[in-house]
Parts: structure tokens; C-alpha cells; sequence
């Protein structure tokens, strides 16, 4: 609550207690920030990882506590006025204020959102029927891990990284397993043709059965959920459907404030949206890139290091920098250790090296003679020495790469 007398300027308001959240608390503190912080929550505990929610978690009877990424204390250590429970209903820009779902009312000289996604719905017949969920939150997981270890039948809609996950995981448990997917291919929009199909012939190797455009009609059962139905194929039994079909971006209440909104909440190249007090970063934030393209991206590094960067504007706003840190994403997906660094879905040639057949290879993607990044599998000092590369703004010619000798870590290391 305001109080009077409080100096209400200088406060840096966060709403959302998740990865981006807590990383602004983090460094904004590590920069040397002084005035008060608010972090505005609405899960009912603090920010934790999300990660491993679809890989470890649900195979293991960890509490939740154990993905938290710091302890209570460390915001009350630090200073922090958290709410855990208390989400933020209404921004008034002009007044510089924030209302909480109490009636709470805090002041805010700036105002980060990083209020995340939420997964998509699907809509058809039998979505509501028991054994039917999907996974974002803690929450979310322990229930799954609760269905899991009871189901033999498993379908998962949705071929994206978050489906594959829990599916490799439900085999890795002993379910049958069926991956319904509407694209023609897996990771469709995320990874290259070549890395959808390695993937796709591993995950088929370890038992997993795939469907590929795949429309889905219903779910069908009476109070649970016994079966998914194709609209031209037979009925898929099933006593556990988990629907993983992509999320959207959390930006009502920005949206409600007058914020522009573009597949996200819509921001300039420091992070600023179209009200310069506030900032939007993190899997809400669309924002353009060194190249101009406006994407919103849905990963750690890119929460983490987009709410470095605001934190680093808030406390040294002389310094302020543009956003320009090079995007990577990992899975796991059974035994698939995916990593990709650089927004690489514009390529026009991809060369390999390493192999196929090992299960161990990388793609350097190429879009005419521009590096636009590397996908690895299995081949986690590739992925590095990209990263490493990347940041400098080196890169090896597609002539270095197509040296049959060619190799990623020693070139890094020559020019590094
Ligand atoms: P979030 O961590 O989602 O946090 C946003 C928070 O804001 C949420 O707690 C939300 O409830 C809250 N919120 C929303 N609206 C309000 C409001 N009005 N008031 C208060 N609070 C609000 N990324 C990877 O890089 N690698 C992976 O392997 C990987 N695996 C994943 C597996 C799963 C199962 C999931 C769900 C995600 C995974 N991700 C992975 C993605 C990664 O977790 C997200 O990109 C990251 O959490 C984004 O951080 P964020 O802070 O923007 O959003």
C-alpha cells in the first residue's frame, strides 16, 4: 500500500514472479540499485524454473522448492516487497500506479512487466473431461506427475519442444506413447527440416509413435477422457491426454493501459514500450531485433539476459544500452540434447558436420553468406563455441564449414 511520505519515484514495480522477475530483482541489486523494489506475483510462490517441469520433475517426488531459484529470504534480504499471490489488475500510466488484485495500490517510477504466456486452449469436444491437462506452472506439473505415474496410455497433442519433452518422458516411464501433430513436421516452427527428422526417427527408435498432420476432432469418454479421435483416422485410446499446442503472451493488462501490443507487449530496442516509465521483457515482450525483425521469444537466456539488461538501464540510466544478446534455447528430449544458438528459421543453406548416425552433429545455418546460427545435437561444445563466436560477431565462411576437417570448437578457439 502507498504510504505517505513513501518516495514513490524511484521504485522499480516488476509485475510477474517468474524468470525475468526474479532476474530483475537479481540485478538490480548487483548494479548497485538502492531504491525500493516491488515484485508483484500471482502462482502463490516465488519465481522458480520451469525447465525441468517437463524433463526431471515429473519422473522425480521433489517438492517444488527444489526449482525455486532463490528462497524467500533472499527477497526479504533484499529488500524486496513481494506478493506471491496478489496478480496486478490495472496500470494507470498517467498516475504511474499499479492495482492489485487486493486493492492494493503501489507507485512506480518504473514499471517492468514480465508477465510471461500461458499455454493455448484447444477447442474441441472433450477438452474439459478428467485426464485431460496440459503443463506451465508447478502447479500444472504436480499433477501430471500424479496422472503420469498412474497412466499406461499417454497421447500428447502438439509436437513443439514442451510436448516432445513429456513425451520422451512418459516413455522413459513405461507409457505407451502417441504425439499427435497438425504440422507436416515436428519443431516445425522452431528448428530446421533436418532436425525435425533426426528427431523424429529417435523419438520413433525409442517407441514413440508420431502422427503427422494429424487433425485432431475430439476427446472422447464420459466423465474421463478414454480416447482421442482423428478426423480421418480411427480413435486413439488414451487415459491421459496432455495438450501442448503453444502459448500466447500475457498482455491484457498492458493492453488495458493503452501499451501497443504485436504479438506481444511491443517494445523498442532498449525494452521501452510505448511509455517510456514502463518496460516489457521476457516471453510477453515483442521486440525488434539488431536486424529489425520483431520477434518474441519464449526462452531463459532471453528473459534472463533481457531483464540484465533493464536492470542495467534502471540503475545506470547514463550507460543505457540497446538490447543485442545472441538468443540460444536447449531440450531435452529423451536421449536428444538440442541446443540452438541464433534465430536460425530464415536459413537458405545448412551444413553439417559431425554425424547423423552418431546422434551427435551440429547445422551451421546460412542465409547466403550470412551465419545466422548453429542447431547441435549431442554436441554441447559446438553450441558454445557458436555462442562464443556469435558474440563477437565471428563466424566461419561457409567454405570453413564445408572443410570436411572442419571443426567448430577449434575455429572458435583460433579466434577468440
Ligand atoms: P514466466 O516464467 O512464465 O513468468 C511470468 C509470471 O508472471 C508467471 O508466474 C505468471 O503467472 C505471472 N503473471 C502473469 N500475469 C500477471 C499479473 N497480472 N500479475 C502478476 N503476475 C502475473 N526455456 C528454455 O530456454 N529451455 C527449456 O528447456 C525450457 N523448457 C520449458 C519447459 C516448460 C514446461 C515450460 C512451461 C517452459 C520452458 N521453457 C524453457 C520456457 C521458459 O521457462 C520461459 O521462456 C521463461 O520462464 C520465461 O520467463 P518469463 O519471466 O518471461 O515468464
Amino acid at each position: 500500500m502507498l504510504k505517505e511520505g513513501r518516495m514513490a519515484d524511484g521504485r522499480v514495480v516488476i509485475i510477474g514472479a517468474g524468470q525475468a522477475g526474479y532476474q530483475t530483482v537479481a540485478s538490480l541489486r548487483q548494479e548497485g540499485f538502492e531504491g525500493p523494489i516491488s515484485l508483484i506475483g500471482d502462482e502463490g510462490r516465488p519465481p522458480y524454473q520451469r525447465p525441468p517441469l517437463s524433463k526431471t520433475f515429473v519422473k522425480e517426488d521433489s517438492p517444488p522448492e527444489a526449482l525455486w531459484l532463490q528462497s524467500e529470504e533472499f527477497y526479504a534480504n533484499n529488500g524486496v516487497e513481494a506478493r506471491w499471490a496478489d496478480p496486478a489488475f490495472v496500470i494507470k500510466a498517467d498516475a504511474k500506479t499499479v492495482e492489485l488484485a487486493s486493492g492494493e495500490v503501489i507507485e512506480y517510477g518504473h514499471l517492468v512487466l514480465a508477465t510471461g504466456a500461458r499455454n493455448r486452449k484447444l477447442s474441441i469436444p472433450g477438452v474439459e473431461l478428467d485426464g485431460v491437462t496440459d503443463l506451465r506452472t508447478a502447479s500444472d506439473a504436480l499433477i501430471l506427475r500424479d496422472r503420469i505415474g498412474r497412466a499406461q496410455r499417454v497421447v500428447v497433442i502438439g509436437a513443439g519442444f514442451i510436448g516432445l519433452e513429456i513425451a520422451a518422458t512418459a516413455r522413459a516411464l513405461g507409457c505407451e506413447v502417441t504425439v499427435l501433430e497438425a504440422a507436416p513436421r515436428i519443431m516445425g516452427r522452431a528448428v530446421s527440416e533436418e532436425l525435425s527428422a533426426h528427431c523424429f526417427d529417435r523419438h520413433r527408435a525409442a517407441g514413440i509413435e508420431i502422427h503427422l498432420d494429424a487433425s485432431v476432432e475430439r476427446i472422447v469418454g464420459e466423465t474421463r477422457a478414454e480416447a482421442v479421435a482423428l478426423s480421418d483416422g480411427p480413435q486413439l485410446p488414451a487415459d491421459l491426454v496432455i495438450v501442448g499446442v503453444g502459448v500466447l503472451p500475457n498482455v491484457e493488462v498492458a493492453e488495458a493501459a493503452g501499451l501497443a501490443i504485436d504479438n506481444g507487449i511491443a517494445v523498442d530496442a532498449s525494452l521501452r514500450t510505448t511509455d517510456p516509465a514502463i518496460m516489457a521483457i521476457g516471453d510477453c515482450a515483442s521486440f525488434p531485433t539488431p536486424e529489425g525483425a520483431l520477434v518474441r521469444l519464449e526462452s531463459v537466456q532471453n528473459a534472463a539476459d533481457q531483464a540484465r539488461l533493464v536492470a542495467r538501464n534502471i540503475a545506470k540510466p547514463d550507460e543505457a544500452q540497446d538490447y543485442a544478446a545472441v538468443p540460444w534455447f536447449w531440450s531435452d528430449q529423451g536421449d536428444l540434447r538440442l541446443q540452438m544458438a541464433g534465430l536460425t528459421s530464415g536459413a537458405s543453406e545448412r551444413i553439417t558436420i559431425g554425424a547423423r548416425a552418431d546422434n551427435a552433429f551440429s547445422l551451421l545455418c546460412y542465409d547466403g553468406d550470412k551465419f545466422l546460427g548453429v542447431e547441435s545435437v549431442n554436441r554441447p561444445a559446438d553450441h558454445m563455441a557458436a555462442r562464443r563466436l556469435m558474440a563477437v560477431g565471428g563466424a566461419p565462411t561457409r567454405s570453413d564449414a564445408r572443410d570436411p576437417e572442419f571443426d567448430l570448437r577449434a575455429f572458435a578457439k583460433s579466434r577468440l
